[in-house]
């Protein structure tokens, strides 16, 4: 599989590329935007989060590709973060300054702006799921804390011990909290699907040694998170104060939808001159309703893929990226 990677090499900057319109769908991934300088020259571990990135799509592309909604499309793929030590999200996600786990997770969907969100939940093994049951099973939008955990044990979601969510590397902080972790990996998912429908879905464990209950930007829509049918659906990955400062993903849409700007501009105006000017660090992955994908970072790097197939046509296109290197994977 790895030499597929190596068949196409693409230089972008920013926020990239595609002009096309009538894709018949599309799937966008993130796995965390931070300081990746080294890792691209690794190519052993570099590889992983390649086909880490590439099994992503694949999962997603398996799902809409047979007319699956972008509810489950966005749930396959981040159980399968969640579930890979690679990423901050799920197991392998950071710890906070008392050496335990407190997860957030939101999914949105772009055709009622129904929504829901888990904040600081610790024995839930894959928020997203939660995030979902709080969207479809209960008036509210967000729920947080021993509350969350407890109503996604009602739902039947499977529970875990708080210390399943660490792996050697994580305890390895637990020891020595003192040493600042270089760890970044929330994960994202943006999907138009078939029915032309958007939905965005963001997990993460948040910031290392984050303390006093903190919750970030990705269980807040709006600013880790947002879809709307009339415009894009966006999912972030940063440093999550100044994305819900500058309510970065609820920004993007209505900067789309009001100022009528592409996505790519919009998406690249708020991540390299807004937040840049304000030391905001991260990016972000977008669809809109046409197709069009955006995936700026103002960091060294993101984790990054898209898949899309365009409307008629058989073939499909699937890059993936760490720094500013894209990489195709043929299909
Ligand atoms: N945005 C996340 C937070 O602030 C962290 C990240 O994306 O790395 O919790």
């Amino acid at each position: 599989m790895l030499r597929n990677f190596f068949l196409t090499v693409i230089l972008l900057t920013g926020g990239c590329l595609l002009q096309a319109q009538n894709r018949e769908y599309v799937i966008v991934v993130h796995g965390g935007a931070g300081d990746v300088a080294g890792l691209e020259s690794d190519p052993v571990r570099s590889a992983q989060y390649y086909a880490a990135l590439d099994s992503a799509l694949s999962i997603g592309d398996r799902i809409l590709a047979t007319g699956g909604e972008g509810p489950q499309a966005v749930m396959a793929v981040i159980n399968y973060f969640e579930n890979n030590p690679l990423f901050n999200a799920g197991k392998g996600a950071t710890c906070t300054a008392d050496g335990t786990f407190e997860l957030d997770a939101s999914i949105m969907e772009g055709k009622d702006l129904s929504a829901g969100a888990v904040a600081g939940v610790k024995t839930i093994k894959n928020p997203i799921n939660a995030a979902y049951a709080v969207k479809t099973k209960t008036p509210h939008v967000m729920l947080s804390g021993t509350g969350a955990d407890l109503f996604a044990a009602e739902q039947g979601l499977e529970q875990v011990d708080n210390m399943y969510f660490a792996t050697p590397k994580t305890m390895k902080w637990i020891d020595k909290l003192k040493q600042e972790s270089k760890k970044n990996g929330t994960v994202g998912c943006v999907v138009l699907d078939k029915q032309g429908n958007l939905t965005a879905g963001t997990s993460t464990g948040g910031m290392f040694k984050k303390k006093w209950g903190r919750i970030g930007d990705s269980p807040v829509i709006g600013a880790g998170t947002y879809a709307d049918n009339q415009s894009c659906a966006v999912s972030c990955t940063g440093h999550g104060e100044y994305f819900i400062r500058h309510a970065v993903a609820f920004n993007l849409c209505a900067r789309y939808k009001f100022l009528k700007e592409p996505v790519e501009e919009a998406a690249d105006y708020i991540i390299n001159v807004e937040l840049n000017a304000n030391e905001g660090n991260g990016g972000l992955i977008a669809v809109d309703k046409d197709g069009n994908i955006a995936m700026p970072f103002n960091s060294t790097g993101m984790f990054r893929g898209y898949l899309y197939k365009e409307k008629g046509g058989a073939a499909k296109e699937k890059k993936v990226g760490i720094g500013k290197t894209m990489v195709s994977i043929a299909e």
